[in-house]
Formats: structure tokens, sequence, C-alpha cells
């Protein structure tokens, strides 16, 4: 754990991800905290996020379903 992390703030979550760890506990519910609230005060910017969100899911979950069809028949898959 590295000291000069404000543990249980959402600063502190970056910090984690920053040095390359997992936020700890503190921090990640500090973090929720923060984005919860980001969400409710933005809601246009939070609809548009959550669409590129499931958008990228959805064409990922394609993408690796085209991969692994390609795998167990030999053959490459088109997307889609
Ligand atoms: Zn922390």
């Amino acid at each position: 754990m590295i000291p000069d992390i404000h543990h249980g703030t959402y600063a502190g979550a970056l910090a984690h991800r920053r040095y390359g760890e997992r936020p700890c506990e503190e921090c990640r519910a500090a973090a929720a905290r923060y984005m919860a609230q980001w969400r409710a005060s933005n809601p246009e910017l939070a609809k548009a996020a959550a669409a590129r969100y499931r958008a990228r899911q959805a064409a990922d979950a394609r993408a690796g379903k085209a991969l692994r069809l390609a795998r167990d028949t030999g053959r490459p898959q088109s997307p889609g």
C-alpha cells in the first residue's frame, strides 16, 4: 500500500489506479459515492456515457463470440 494516498476519497481511488493497484475498499466506496453524485448532477452526460459503455460491451461481446466461433470451427467469422 502507498503511504501518501488519502484513503477514503475519490482522489485516493485515482491514486491507487495511478500506482497500478486496485483501490482499497474505503477508496472504492468513496469513488462509487462520487460517481453516483456525478451521475445525479449530470443526468444527460451520464446517460450518454452509459450508452457508450453498453455499445462498447456489445461490440466486445460480438468480437468475443466471433473469436470463439473461429477457434471452435477453425474458420474466421464475419463480425455481427
Ligand atoms: Zn485507499
